[in-house]
């Protein structure tokens, strides 16, 4: 028995995971320098984590009749607008770099558009009111890609637009990286997504292309490689407030690998299996879970109790990736390679409609420590139908007065679909929500 101990704790601890690459070593190493996850003391706080990934949110085993849902949600409705309600400007933590420092507009990132060459006018008006809110100030290069060649009217366009000097790449995408792989069966595709029809662009194989590269193989684009940091970007979307300090030195500085600006609940049948894909890859794996993940989130059975019923255990909650900020560490890190290669093997991203939202979301949730995942309260932003717009101080010109303070959809039916007030309840801590 003791050499089989002794056998166990040499295969653990050279086994797979945290820990088990330059990598991962790097990844697993946060602010306050422990490093997480590989080691036999750990096994406990694995299995509680597994019990966590196992049990909804809020249980009750004797008598789930008992649970008084409305008065959960009529708390979770008064947060939010008691958090809503604070002007804000900009996080307080004392370290922001402003124009006149020498590190700004100097961190490794880039802002990343993928778009067609129709999508240019739309194209052209979110990167006019970026240039205008924040980036005229900071000047971080442009890359565009596409998986067609850009036409040289959709390059002399935004040359035009943009002042001489600044970097603009433009990109094609392999058909490695962006199509539909061979081992995807035509005809099985074609029956499932019959089956599935109703669900958002469930039908185009480009949707699913595009979910797929946003997932798992966009920072593999060449053009890529020499960033760190990137700036999702998409055609069509309005800022509304200026940004005066260089956000991407602020997740440098502040330990941040994950930017959002608002988060949601998804509609459940198009990840029907992702949430059964990813409890098996996790049993796999348990020492990729992290000891401060955000699994409350991912686990709320309260506010929308179909979607954690269809999914099997997921509450549908995910980040609202048509704005996000990205450390690609994270990415380019073990587990979430991993991870990405076993949601490819289970096939969903053809055979259901896994968005990259849900998968990158579930990734942060399970990978993460949540307090390097941060809300940019700050930004007024919009993506129809969805905005966040900070309310400011009295006579505070940061923003245009295009949105309206507070309000998260112009459809008061759609107030169900947000999943930040579980966000800031469960998963912000007062010091977070005090920062601003
Ligand atoms: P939605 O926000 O989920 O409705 O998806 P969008 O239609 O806005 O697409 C998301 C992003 O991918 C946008 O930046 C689009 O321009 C881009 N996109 C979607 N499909 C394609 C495609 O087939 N080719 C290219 N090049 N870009 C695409
Ligand atoms: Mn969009």
């Amino acid at each position: 028995i003791a050499l089989l101990v002794i056998a166990l704790v040499a295969l653990y601890s050279t086994g797979p995971g945290y820990g088990s690459s330059i990598d991962s070593l790097m990844w697993s190493q946060d602010r306050t320098g422990d490093t997480e996850g590989g080691s036999l003391e750990s096994e406990e706080t694995q299995r509680s984590l597994m019990d966590k990934m196992e049990k909804p949110l809020v249980s009750n085993e004797a008598d789930s009749t008992q649970i008084d849902y409305d008065s959960i949600l009529s708390k979770r409705k008064q947060l939010l607008s008691d958090t809503l309600k604070v002007p804000i400007t900009e996080p307080k933590t004392g370290d922001l770099v402003r124009l006149n420092d020498p590190r700004a507009g100097k961190a490794m990132a880039t802002i990343l558009c993928l778009a067609r060459n129709e999508d240019i006018a739309d194209v052209i008006s979110s990167v006019q009111q970026l240039e205008e809110q924040f980036n005229g100030q900071f000047k971080y290069p442009y890359t565009f890609l596409n998986d067609e060649e850009f036409s040289d009217q959709f390059k002399d366009e935004l040359i035009r637009l943009l002042p001489k000097g600044r970097k603009i790449n433009f990109g094609k995408i392999a058909s490695e990286l962006w199509d539909m792989p061979d081992s995807i069966d035509r005809d099985i595709f074609k029956t499932k997504m019959e089956e599935l029809g109703g669900i958002q662009d469930v039908e185009k194989v480009s949707y699913h292309n595009m979910c797929r590269f946003y997932s798992k193989t966009f920072y593999h684009h060449p053009l890529l490689q020499e960033y760190k940091y990137i700036w999702r970007l998409e055609p069509n979307v309005n800022f509304y407030c200026k940004i005066d300090y260089d956000v991407f030195q602020f997740m440098e500085d502040n330990d941040k690998i994950y930017g959002f600006v608002l988060n949601l609940y998804d509609s459940p049948e198009s990840v029907r299996t992702l949430w059964s894909s990813t409890m098996n890859f996790v049993k796999k794996n348990p020492q990729y879970l992290h000891e401060r993940g955000s699994y409350e989130w991912i686990k709320d059975n309260v506010q929308k109790p179909d979607n954690y019923e269809i999914t099997g255990g997921y509450s549908t909650c995910h980040f609202w990736t048509n704005f996000e900020i990205i450390n690609l560490d994270f990415l380019r890190s073990k587990p979430y390679e991993d991870f990405m290669s076993y949601l490819e093997d289970q096939k969903g991203f053809y055979y259901e409609r896994w968005g990259d939202a849900p998968v990158r979301s579930l990734a942060l949730a399970l990978f993460a420590d949540k307090s390097r995942i941060h809300w940019f309260r700050d930004i007024g932003y919009q993506h129809f139908p969805y905005t966040n717009c900070p309310k400011c101080p009295a006579n505070s010109h940061r923003c245009n007065g295009n949105c309206k303070p507070g309000s998260f959809s112009p459809w008061p039916a759609l107030e169900k679909e947000n999943c930040l007030p579980v966000w800031i309840e469960h998963i912000m801590s007062k010091q977070e929500l005090e920062v601003y």
